[in-house]
């Protein structure tokens, strides 16, 4: 048999058992492969290779040097602590990169593990492929994300609202410890394990920590400052995760978890596509108070390693969680300072952003398209989108954007340059992933291709068919969690 060449070992499996349960992934009648990541195996120093691909990757056969495990953890699910694990997904292994980068390859979608519950451990097609689609888009547009090496059906037919087909999704990610991984541990570990474990992961993710005078706390804070740059970062491009429950928190401050995520098109910090979001706690513009919240959890978790006077160790946390605020506030203004095309500070670099936001979110307009559009004025290039909008009432805050774009320099050069690189000219428009997807599910992957083509380089000129935004298609649409 043709094997894949993963470098495996599993150091999760030195760590205290209550934290995971070795288990096999089911086998599926008639594996066949959708899709396969080149760029991403060529990272892994993985050949690609079919029969091994169909093999190993639809949980058919496991790999000599793998044990699979499914992982423990608990969570925050829109605010209600549960108990959870990997009820649909199983660690094969951890593999080590030609670059000696560590990361974890799972399969997702591959049979029941003892935290299923009452699920049945299997994924569907449609949510693979989005998962692979959106997840690739987030890396390429540069945002910290879990990857997708491979799709693969399994020719089962699943039962949800609808029949559906079944599909196992290989993702890679440098691990897969949570915010709720740590609420699990904090309850189910002795204090000596749970400090074991949390050294495990300081050790396996910010190692210069270790050296640190107090590595929990360093540790903290170090996640705080990755998810900020990370939710940073999907504001910068309209991403709404959609359920970002504590056990969808990630240590590393990876985006994963791609269930009922979207992009906004028209700019309203309460936009939600999800369907079980109907309070909104993870609308658009809440993200980065949700993030927070998600942390204190953190800090509650890891509180009696901070100090061991318990009054201490919570006076360390609330400084810590304090900092949360100021960190916040800069990186978004330098995300967003670099999203106008501006060098340096200025002191009406606040209110011009909010002028900018409060008009598009007044005229319903296209959040990408409008700093496309502010572009083209320093371009002097036509933009191929409907630009009609932007005659109404935007020419005061253009001429001070404008005049404040030059304000640091001799030539709007430096500027252009900078809102290129931080501005995608091409999203994946919820339009678009739905085409994409059904097409994919009938058969057919050449629109599929196509788009995830255009995706995997969003900062070059986009066909126009990429731009357009139907105006009504938003209003109604609805994601799921798709399980
Ligand atoms: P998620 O919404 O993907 O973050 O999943 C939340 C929890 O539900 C996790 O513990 C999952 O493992 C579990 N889960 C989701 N789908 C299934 C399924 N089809 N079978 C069993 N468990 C599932
Ligand atoms: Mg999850």
């Amino acid at each position: 048999m043709t094997k894949l060449n993963f470098n495996f070992k599993t150091t999760y499996l030195n760590l205290s058992e209550k934290l995971f349960s070795k288990v096999l992934p089911s086998k599926v009648a008639a594996p066949k492969l959708l899709l396969w990541n080149d760029q991403l195996a060529t990272e892994l120093g993985i050949i690609k290779n079919e029969q091994g691909a169909l093999a190993y990757l639809s949980g058919n056969q496991v790999v000599e040097n793998s044990t699979p495990i499914a992982q423990a953890y608990a969570g925050h699910q829109f605010g209600h602590f549960n108990i959870l694990g990997d009820g649909r997904a199983i660690l094969l292994g951890e593999h080590i990169t030609p670059q000696e980068k560590i990361v974890d390859v799972q399969l997702k979608g591959a049979g029941q593990t003892p935290y299923s519950r009452r699920g049945d451990g299997k994924a569907t097609l449609y949510s693979m492929l989005r998962e692979y689609l959106i997840s690739e888009a987030m890396h390429h547009v540069g945002i910290s994300s879990s990857r997708s090496l491979a799709v693969i059906a399994t020719g089962e037919k699943l039962r949800r609202d609808t029949i559906q087909g079944g599909a196992v999704l290989t993702r890679v990610a440098a691990s897969h410890i949570r915010v709720g991984t740590f609420e699990f541990a904090r309850r189910a570990l002795t204090i000596a394990e749970f400090k074991e474990f949390t050294s495990y992961a300081i050790e396996r993710h910010y190692p210069e920590l270790l050296g640190h005078e107090n590595p929990p706390l360093a540790f903290f804070k170090k996640v705080m400052h990755v998810q900020i740059s990370t939710v940073c970062n999907w504001l910068r491009v309209g991403f709404i995760h959609g359920v970002m429950n504590t056990d969808n928190t990630s240590i590393s401050g990876e985006t994963f978890d791609y269930g009922p995520c979207a992009f906004m098109n028209e700019y309203d910090p309460k936009t939600v596509f999800s369907s079980i979001d109907t309070q909104g706690r993870y609308a658009f513009g809440n993200q980065s108070r949700i993030i927070l919240w998600n942390l204190a959890r953190f800090a509650e978790s890891l509180l009696p390693l901070f100090d061991s006077d318990e009054t201490k160790a919570l006076e360390k946390a609330q400084a810590a969680i304090d900092e949360f605020g100021k960190l916040y506030d800069e990186a978004y203004l330098k995300m967003m300072r670099k999203k106008l095309g501006w060098i340096g500070e200025e002191d009406d670099d606040v209110a011009i952003i909010q002028e900018l936001l409060a008009w598009m979110q007044i005229n319903n307009a296209d959040y990408t398209n409008t700093f496309l559009y502010l572009e083209s004025h320093l371009t002097k290039e036509e933009v191929s989108f409907d630009a009609t909008v932007y005659q109404n009432g935007l020419d005061d805050i253009l001429k001070n954007w404008k005049a404040r774009c030059v304000q640091k320099v001799n030539s709007s050069a430096d500027a252009i340059a900078l809102m290129k690189e931080n501005n995608p000219r091409i999203i994946p428009r919820n339009h678009l992933v739905e085409k994409a997807l059904r097409t994919a599910e009938g058969g057919d992957f050449s629109f599929f291709n196509l788009f995830l083509k255009a995706l995997q380089s969003p900062y070059d000129a986009a066909p126009l068919e990429f731009q357009l935004v139907p105006s009504d298609f938003d209003e109604n649409y609805k994601t799921f969690c798709g399980t």
